[in-house]
């Protein structure tokens, strides 16, 4: 069954500052190294919606979403942090991020797609419940995990984030739902700098020293990450798909190469396999060298295609 392949315009025009390493260009190479594998015409593709108010309060209190659209500028920046600036196109790409894990969450479910890969920015995962923060806005992949739990009934759905940066603000939307199981990887120390002591059962994390490699990364998820799904038995698998991680990333000092992306990708599709009738939503979150991105993330695509 076919892959979806979600993006917007609106994602291109998100634009921080020059020099900005989370730029619109990242969406564009994903695409050109697709064209290139001559994969992209074997994706179905599709629009991003906006996501809706009711979709985003799931996980965010409506003053969050409130705020964001009363800081929009006319023109110029409004900082939200340091780092994280929204520009006159913020919104209206922050929407359709989220809402393109909500096309992805609906066309799984309904069995029109397999899987979906939503090629989308501003990322989400930093994103807590009432806080814009790390180039996020709104936490993408917990409006589609919130849409799959709370429109179509799922009891158990499982986000899987390989992001070189722990997902903090995914661990705050749910800390308190034992309905997601959440497996992380991430450089510790590291950007949000925070590494929770005791987290509950349905929170899996493993930080990695900097310099860690292949090797560290594939024991943690096979003896983490693996187990804990198995037993989880997730009805829905999302993956906060960063890339930040790959040894050529300019923000991070982790070592993983091309292959470890297929590698992780082709162990989630697995487990969706056997739990999940092989249903994957995947979206990207980090990813900064552009060519390393470009190769990862098509990489990845190509698993969630094969496997
Ligand atoms: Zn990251």
């Amino acid at each position: 069954m076919s892959v979806a392949f979600i993006s917007h315009p609106a994602c291109r025009l998100h634009h921080m500052a020059d020099g900005h390493p989370e730029q619109p260009a990242r969406i564009g190479v994903i695409a050109d190294q697709l064209h290139a594998r001559h994969l992209f015409d074997f994706l179905v593709h599709h629009d991003a919606p906006r996501a809706t108010v009711e979709q985003l309060a799931r996980v965010h209190p409506r003053e969050h979403i409130e705020q964001l659209s009363m800081k929009s500028p006319a023109e110029g920046l409004a900082f939200v942090d340091p780092d994280t600036a929204m520009c006159p196109d913020t919104l209206e790409a922050a929407l359709r991020a989220a809402g393109a894990n909500v096309l992805a969450t609906d066309l799984v479910l309904s069995g029109q797609a397999r899987r979906a890969f939503c090629n989308v920015r501003p990322p989400g995962h930093h994103a807590e419940r009432a806080k814009a923060m790390g180039f996020c806005f709104f936490n993408n992949v917990a409006v589609g995990a919130a849409h799959a739990l709370e429109a179509h009934g799922l009891q158990r759905v499982a986000i899987l984030d390989f992001d070189v940066h722990l997902g903090n603000g995914t661990e705050d939307i749910f800390r308190r739902d034992e309905r997601v199981l959440l497996c992380s990887s991430f450089q510790y120390p590291l950007y949000p700098d925070f590494n929770p002591p005791s987290v509950p059962g349905h929170i899996v994390n493993c930080p990695l020293p900097p310099g860690s490699g292949s090797d560290t990364f594939r024991n943690a998820v096979s003896q983490h990450w693996l187990p804990a799904l198995e037993a989880f038995r997730p009805e829905l698998v999302f993956i906060s798909a960063g890339f930040d991680a790959h040894a050529a990333d300019p923000l991070a000092e982790l070592a993983l190469t091309t292959q470890d992306y297929a590698w992780v990708t082709d162990a989630a599709c697995a487990v969706a396999n056997r739990h999940a009738a092989g249903r994957v939503v995947s979206t990207l979150e980090g990813g900064y060298d552009l060519a390393a991105l470009a190769l990862s993330a098509a990489a990845h695509i190509e698993s969630l295609m094969a496997a």
